[in-house]
């Protein structure tokens, strides 16, 4: 018998892999392009060009930034020494820090004339910090549920551009992992999906990319995120694909004993993919899990899990 050894394993432990993957500073503007592209002639290609608008926003607040608040240095010092999550999202949603990303994502946005957007725009422009505050936590926290459908994409978009903005910004990158391998080091978020890199020194590397702050960080392959069990994993990807599963550049590793499943991005397969829109674009993928039983865990802070 045969054993497949992952790049992890051939390397070593001898030689430190990158733990950390940063995004690049235009990573909204890259998230903007693809969904413009892949809009075309897709079942969902309105909700698609939405979401590109955003991203477009997105990616005008972190080259102007629209607040100057800047994060406690004790505050980062601390983290740093007890190997927290220097973002922490559960503590640092319930301060102010975030709102004027929130108030100048409505300002800056030029919203298409359709009634429900409007709607949504001034619903959030209307509420007070509190309420937005007790939105951004439910978001945040999973409970999709307790905020309204229209907001979530509104308020997911801001949430990331300030989290990607001080992830960019903090002095140093010297992160610990997280208590999970899904955990995001930086910010302590689930992660939205995996990339399997093909590049340089991170060719072959598994990092799984953080649903709110984009930061990736490595977890190394065919091992189920939530369980850590690698037994009886499969991978599937959408029925109508143009590829086999083993050259599809998206694929769910679904995991028969948690019963929960990951999108990984193979970018040997697509090297100008990119993990928000791919999953965005992959919606069947889900449907097809969720009839079969599994559950999805990884947020995607733009769409409500059940709207559109
Ligand atoms: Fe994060
Ligand atoms: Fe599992």
């Amino acid at each position: 018998m045969s054993t497949i050894l992952e790049p992890e394993q051939i390397q070593g432990s001898s030689i430190a892999l990158p733990f950390l993957h940063l995004p690049p500073a235009d990573v909204f503007a890259l998230r903007a392009a693809r969904l413009e592209l892949l809009a075309e002639g897709h079942p969902l290609a309105d909700y698609l060009r939405l979401i590109a608008g955003l991203c477009h926003v997105q990616h005008d607040l972190l080259q102007q930034p629209p607040s100057r608040h800047s994060l406690d240095p004790q505050r980062l010092r601390l983290c740093q020494e007890h190997g927290l999550p220097p973002l922490a999202a559960d503590s640092l949603v319930r301060d102010e820090g975030w709102q004027p990303y929130l108030d100048a994502l409505l300002m800056r946005y030029q919203a298409p004339a359709q009634q429900p957007v409007q709607n949504a725009i001034a619903t959030l422009h209307n509420a007070n910090a509190g309420q937005r505050k007790a939105w951004a936590i439910a978001l945040l926290s999973g409970q999709f549920a307790a905020v309204p459908v229209a907001l979530v994409p509104f308020l997911g978009a801001a949430l990331q551009a300030a989290w990607t903005h001080w992830l960019l910004s903090i002095p140093t990158h010297d992160l610990k992992p997280g208590d999970s391998l899904s955990q995001c080091p930086a910010c302590g978020s689930p992660a939205m999906a995996g990339v399997i890199r093909h590049r340089g020194k991170y060719n072959g590397l598994r990092y799984l990319v953080c649903s709110l702050c984009a930061c990736e960080w490595h977890a190394v392959r065919v091992k189920c995120i939530y369980c850590e069990l690698s037994k009886g994993l499969k991978y599937v990807s959408v029925d109508d694909d143009r590829h086999a599963v083993e050259h599809a550049p998206l694929r769910a590793e679904v995991c028969p004993n948690c019963n929960s499943y990951l999108k990984l991005l193979y970018l040997e397969d697509d090297a100008e993919a990119e993990a928000l829109s791919a999953d965005l674009t992959s919606l069947m993928l889900d449907m097809r899990l969720d009839i079969e039983g599994y559950q999805r865990l990884a947020p995607n802070l733009l769409l409500a899990p059940g709207g559109e």
